[in-house]
């Protein structure tokens, strides 16, 4: 009890108003029922067996209904309206509850359960038969599953509201604030500079299409030992956070002081891990740099999925393959796995930087990643408002990634039903990945770009600084859009990610001898 009395006594600090600080004691029941979620979110991933997974489903459905009753009571919307009348008053972190929690109200009641059960069963149903799909080459099974989840995505855009475009009623879902007409700024840019970066890069040739290493295969006690050192270098704190192995890799976290990532081995190219490593830590570094006043709040946690993929993106691609990094990564390599003694750095730096268009978007390099997903953006787009209908999909789908990589797949699993995405029913999802490497790029530059210091150290301990101060001790405090603004200078915008990549790829090549003498 004194632990609680002295943990809000810290968040009163920040919390003034008596009708925030009643709100925030009464939903410390709904953090506390998430933080529940999420472990068994964690352990359904890693560590449960088999047969638990029936009775998993029915305690994770109760707790979802619970939850659900606590966002939607009357006592949660009486609180909200005397705030309403104080807003003025509030200072930034009493402003930020007010818009979290009147947020997720609106979401949760414009949404009847009828409709969520409907969304839950079909998607559960549909991830399964996705799988058999994918497994046959047969988009007609998955065809009927697919229209309806369409169906209920639209459904939900109209009952959420949007001003402009039903599409943006789900983008805001996972960006908070997020419109199509901000994700058509970006890629109206991107998508014509990707490529004519990606030409050049093809016909200078520094970058290769394909390197020896990555048929090689190592052993998964050694790898492990890899990705230990890898994450004592970047000073992952094992006090606060743990490593497992899981079938896709994800981060989860209970809170700033329990953050767990897990990683994949799959015996060949080890670049592989490596960077999936790199791309977790990016996540859970966010988490545990929150500012642990906002503990138990709705502040606590990454503001969107946009923000989230962009400390990611940052770790995992503007560090991990930068020419400085490669000398660090290189010893690491040479003691644990030993496949890379023989190779310099820049062979080194040559094989985690290949750049080939491929059909397969979890593949793709960091110059054709975005076309990846302008692709799915597009369709998801026409699906939404009903210009494209389900059983058009596959061609479209195939003809529009031979005009943008010049590579038409070879049969559904290499095209539409390559991703597990529309199963879960995540219709407006993936736009925030290309929302991270635009984010990302413009933390490079406001770090200085190609002169910062710190990143050609690469000074790990000056980059968490600067990450915490700017973005992740702010929780959910300030809408994704604000802290951009406040942090970095503007919204998302494709300008620092076409600067980005044309230094890298076109002119860094040439300094890369310097750099690798030193
Ligand atoms: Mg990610």
């Amino acid at each position: 009890m004194a632990e609680q009395e002295n943990s809000w006594n810290k968040l009163w600090s920040l919390i003034r108003s008596p009708t925030l600080r009643e709100m925030v004691k009464r939903l410390r029941v709904l953090w506390a029922l998430g933080h529940a979620s999420a472990l068994m979110g964690w352990d359904l991933e890693t560590y449960m067996p088999k047969k638990g997974i029936r009775d998993r489903s029915v305690a994770s459905e109760e707790i979802s209904a619970l939850m659900h009753s606590i966002a939607t009571a009357p006592w949660l919307r009486e609180l909200l309206s005397k705030a309403e009348k104080e807003l003025n008053a509030y200072n930034e972190y009493e402003k930020g509850l007010y818009r979290v929690v009147s947020r997720m109200v609106r979401i949760e009641t414009s949404l009847p359960e009828e409709l969520v059960r409907r969304e839950a069963r079909i998607t559960s149903k549909a991830t399964k038969v996705w799988e058999e799909a994918k497994k046959q080459e047969d988009f007609a099974r998955f065809k009927p599953y697919l229209e309806e989840i369409v169906e209920i995505q639209r459904e939900k855009a109209e009952r959420l509201g949007y001003e402009e475009h039903p599409y943006d009623a789900l983008l805001d879902l996972y960006e908070e604030g997020l419109r199509s007409r901000d994700v058509d700024q970006v890629f109206d840019k991107l998508v014509p500079e990707t490529k004519r970066v990606l030409a050049a890069i093809e016909r200078r040739g520094y970058y290769p299409r394909w390197h020896p290493l990555e048929g090689v295969g190592y052993e998964e006690a050694k790898a492990r030992e890899t990705v230990r050192r890898i994450l004592d270098y970047l000073d992952y704190p094992w006090d606060r956070a743990r490593v497992d192995v899981s079938a896709h890799p994800f981060t989860i976290d209970m809170g700033v002081n329990d953050v767990r990532i897990t990683v994949r081995y799959e015996g060949v190219d080890f670049k592989r891990f490596v960077y999936s490593t790199m791309h977790e830590y990016g996540h859970a570094l966010y988490e545990l740099q929150q500012d642990p006043r906002l503990s138990y709040t709705p502040l606590i946690g990454g503001v969107s999925l946009g923000v989230h993929e962009s400390q990611s993106r940052f770790w995992e691609n503007i560090v991990g393959r930068s020419p400085w990094y490669m000398l660090v990564l290189k010893k690491i390599v040479d003691d644990t796995l030993g496949v890379t003694r023989g190779l310099s750095a820049e062979e080194l730096y040559r094989y985690v930087n290949t750049v080939r268009p491929s059909p397969i978007r979890v593949d793709a390099d960091e110059v054709t990643y975005n076309l990846h997903i302008y692709l799915r953006y597009k369709l998801e787009k026409q699906l939404i408002e009903g210009s494209l209908r389900v059983d058009e999909l596959p061609e479209a789908w195939d003809s529009l990634m031979e005009q943008l990589l010049g590579i038409r797949p070879r049969s559904p699993s290499e095209g539409v039903l390559q991703d597990i995405h529309w199963a879960h029913g995540s219709i407006g999802y993936f736009p925030t990945y290309t929302l991270g490497n635009t984010v990302a790029a413009m933390i490079w530059r406001s770090l200085g770009g190609p002169d910062s210091q710190q990143l050609r150290g690469p000074d790990v301990e000056a980059l968490k600084k600067w990450l915490g101060e700017r973005i992740h001790r702010w929780g959910r405090v300030h809408p994704p859009k604000e802290l951009l603004c406040r942090s970095l200078g503007g919204e998302y915008s494709a300008d620092a990610l076409v600067e980005y990549l044309e230094w890298k790829y076109l002119r860094l090549p040439s300094q890369l001898p310097d750099v690798f003498k030193a």
